[in-house]
């Protein structure tokens, strides 16, 4: 029910007492692409668990400077990732202790991201919760180099795609795919893109057919690779992209040359900090399972 529009939440919360976690979508990288219902959050958490691709510039900006910050990043093959189950339990343990917990979400909350899991060990524990979207890699990427995902002409739908570890796609569907009325993009999907290629060609596609890989959308070390099905099936076995990458595939590549407004940063760095690298913070992390007692990360 709607109150009080000034009010901080402006809906009856499901749960009761204790703690609130807000699931909260960061946006794809650029710290001015986040909503302000995420950034008024963020300045409230008294603990912020946060992931992998959320930029420290978007903490520095929005939290309070005494939030605790427990990163739990997770990537692709690394050993450091923090399992999944251990991020449930500590959003549980937290929720115990803060009033304000923010668990901050690469891109969007809903697309790729394990929320499905947060969101069962919230309600088994009986703690309430919000869901605040953000701006998704796919918008920022499509924003980011002038590609309209759905331009007009050129695709009627857009498909949100991952070919991840070999994810299950049908014969049937790749057939779908390579008809290209729909824009494809893959997320995830850097390391299996050869394959992708081999599939969509294998199922009809055309070979001419264009795309675009962006590396680090958003960020100030955006690097956009441009190729086609065929050349890219060719050549393209052991091209390797930056993390994060996502992939627009279709048509609508076509219109980057035209219409990119950003130019590419040749210098290829890590925006986004691989958790290896802060060793200190994983052993906070493991720490405060065990005494859940955290200083400021
Ligand atoms: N929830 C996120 C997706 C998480 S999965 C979202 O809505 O965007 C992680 C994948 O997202 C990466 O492998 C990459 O494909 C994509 N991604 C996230 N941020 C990105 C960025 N800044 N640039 C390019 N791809 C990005």
């Amino acid at each position: 029910m709607i109150t009080d529009l000034k009010n901080k939440s402006i809906y009856t919360p499901l749960g009761d007492g204790g703690g609130k976690v807000f699931l909260v979508g960061a946006g794809p990288g650029d710290p001015q692409l986040l909503t302000v219902k995420a950034a008024k959050t963020l300045a409230l958490a008294d603990v912020i668990v946060t992931d992998r691709l959320v930029g420290k510039a978007i903490i520095d900006e929005y939290a309070n400077a005494s939030a605790i910050v427990i990163p739990v990043g997770k990537q692709g093959g690394s050993n450091a990732s923090t399992p999944q189950f251990e991020i449930n339990e500590l959003l549980v343990k937290l929720s115990h202790q803060y009033k304000t917990i923010v668990r901050l979400k690469g891109g969007d909350t809903s697309l790729f991201s394990n929320i499905l899991d947060e969101l069962e060990a919230l309600n088994n524990a009986g703690i309430s919760y919000e869901i605040i979207p953000g701006i998704t890699a796919a918008s920022g990427a499509s924003a980011y180099t002038g590609v309209p995902l759905t331009a007009r002409g050129h695709a009627t739908g857009v498909r949100i795609l991952t070919y991840y570890t070999h994810t299950a796609i049908s014969d049937e569907a790749w057939k779908q795919f390579a008809s290209f009325e729909d824009t494809l993009v893959f997320y995830m999907s850097g390391k299996s893109l050869h394959e992708v290629t081999g599939k969509l060609l294998d199922a009809g596609a055309g070979a001419t057919i264009p795309f675009i890989v962006v590396e680090q959308a958003t960020t100030p070390n955006q690097y956009v690779y441009q190729s086609t099905l065929q050349d890219f099936f060719n050549n393209g076995f052991d091209k390797t992209f930056i993390s994060p990458a996502i992939v627009i595939m279709g048509k609508v590549a076509g219109l980057y040359e035209q219409f990119k407004w950003i130019r590419n940063n040749n210098s290829r760095e890590h925006y986004f900090k691989p958790l290896e690298d802060y060793p200190e913070l994983i052993q906070l992390l493991n720490d405060f399972q065990k005494e859940a007692n955290v200083s400021r990360a």
